[in-house]
């Protein structure tokens, strides 16, 4: 029997700062389990897979 515990991936969620098509900048959890739209021109900007989240705008910033 031998320990493989170290290559389970830790579920960790990290904070996003997504930049919208239109200019508009605002933040998202990128395991977000809901849609998360701009909130100036309604695009959708996380899109929810049930694991990581389909990211469509650009990431400009990852916070821990
Ligand atoms: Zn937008």
């Amino acid at each position: 029997m031998s320990e493989t515990g170290d290559l389970i991936p830790r579920p960790k969620s990290q904070f996003l700062k997504i930049k919208c098509n239109c200019g508009n900048e605002q933040f998202a959890f990128d395991r977000s389990s809901t849609i998360v739209k701009c909130e100036v021109c309604e695009e959708t900007l996380v899109e929810p897979t049930g694991g990581l989240a389909n990211i469509k705008g650009e990431v400009i910033q990852v916070l821990g």
